[in-house]
């Protein structure tokens, strides 16, 4: 066997952590940076749903699986599509589905309470370089420290990413605003039985309403519409009277969903890598989940992440673990290509039957009953 190398894991989002849970669990050493000041710095977004052969498989090969169906909610996985006008096109309960939901804050709770005292927190990376045959890494907080293989888990704008490839992120040519619906079963019934127990999608064009059911009748709206901004240009900011406007002539439900929910309006600037990049493989660096493929959300990026973790440290145990690593990387760069380019077709197409057709409904089905789905 190869000797094992000294590893670091750059970032503590879902991919590091379910590397770092993995290796702690094989009992090998490696040491994980977060530039977070702490574990509650800051809060960690919307649902997300798992599933079978990416997302739980990890979670599983962690010894995981049962502290997330503790979280998990199987009772939110249905979808309804609307169009503009309110007409419901497709309904489905979810309740035959596997692709339960839970919350990103739960995911992370569960993730690090496997992995008591093993983040170092406050490490912000600056600056990785090759030196010999090592990578030294240069934290914000002024520490310094070489390893023999870093894994960059560091994200969308990974400062890792640069050591092996000059592919820079786009904008993927939508923007998302995010706004909460709080307690909305007891607050705004009628939107709770609109959005029903899941995931209400409303569209027209390139304009898309999202609104997903998350823990404790708290309900995130995202508003998305078409923009272009040039590398790393922040999205504008935008008021709930600002997307009102954009949404002006929709179905007045379907705007409720703007107009009642809370003052705060979060922008998400939507950005993609090219689905075929790929990186010249080297024995001192590699890249997993949005550092190595960020992809526009459409319910894939959390699941390849954790998905490429789990599989990066199988390679890492294995017996040829250089070989295993370079194997992997090819696999997990072939397989976020097919997701990211059906993600890319899926948030920026400018029909709504396309989107009817990948969530499996019949445009003869369309139906003629405007919003005010009644509550189940
Ligand atoms: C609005 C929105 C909705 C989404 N919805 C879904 C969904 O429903 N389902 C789904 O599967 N995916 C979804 N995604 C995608 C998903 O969030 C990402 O694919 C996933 O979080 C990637 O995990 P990751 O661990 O690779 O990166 P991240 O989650 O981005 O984690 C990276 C970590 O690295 C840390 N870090 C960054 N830079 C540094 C540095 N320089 N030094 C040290 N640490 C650093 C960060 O603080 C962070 O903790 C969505 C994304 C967005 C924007």
């Amino acid at each position: 066997m190869s000797v094992f190398p000294r590893i670091a894991v750059v970032g503590a989002g879902p991919a590091g952590l379910l590397l770092a849970c993995r290796l702690h669990r094989a009992g090998r050493p490696f040491t994980l940076f977060e530039a977070d000041a702490a574990a509650d710095a800051r809060a960690q977004g919307g649902m997300l749903d798992l599933h079978a052969e990416t997302g739980q498989a990890a979670l599983r090969s962690a010894g995981l699986f049962e502290d997330f169906q503790r979280w998990a909610r199987y009772e939110d996985q249905g979808t309804r599509l609307f169009d503009a006008e309110g007409r419901l096109l497709l309904e489905d309960d979810g309740q035959a589905g596997d692709r339960p939901e839970i919350d990103r804050g739960h995911l992370r709770d569960l993730l690090l309470a496997a992995l008591p005292g093993r983040v170092h927190w406050g490490h912000a990376l600056q600056q990785a370089s090759l030196v010999d045959e090592e990578v030294e890494l240069r934290f914000g907080n002024g520490d310094v420290q070489r390893f023999d293989l870093v894994v960059g888990a560091d994200g969308a704008w990974s400062r890792l990413r640069a050591l092996l490839t000059d592919v820079r992120p786009l904008h993927a040519g939508i923007s998302l605003y995010e706004l909460s619906l709080a307690d909305i079963d007891r607050a705004h019934p009628q939107l709770s039985a609109l959005v029903g127990h899941g995931t209400l999608i409303a569209k027209r064009g390139q304009y898309t309403l999202f609104a997903q059911r998350n823990a404790d009748a708290h309900v995130r709206v995202y508003a998305s519409l078409p923009q272009v901004l040039g590398e790393g240009e922040l999205a504008p900011s935008l008021s709930r009277a600002d997307l009102l406007q954009h949404f002006a002539d929709w179905h007045p439900d379907l705007r409720r969903l703007i107009a009642e929910a809370g003052d705060a309006v979060r922008p998400w600037p939507i950005y993609r890598l090219p689905p075929e990049h790929r990186w010249v493989h080297r024995p001192t660096v590699t890249l997993i989940g949005d550092a190595a493929h960020l992809m526009p959300p459409a319910g894939e990026g959390a699941n390849l992440a954790l998905r490429d973790a789990a599989d990066l440290a199988d390679a890492l145990c294995s017996h040829d673990w250089h070989a295993a690593v370079r194997a992997h990387e090819q696999t997990m760069m072939a397989r976020a290509e097919v997701a990211a380019a059906s993600a890319q077709r899926l948030l920026t197409a400018n029909s709504l039957a396309y989107l009817l057709e990948v969530l499996g409904g019949d445009t003869a089905d369309v139906g003629d009953v405007a919003c005010a789905v009644p509550s189940r």
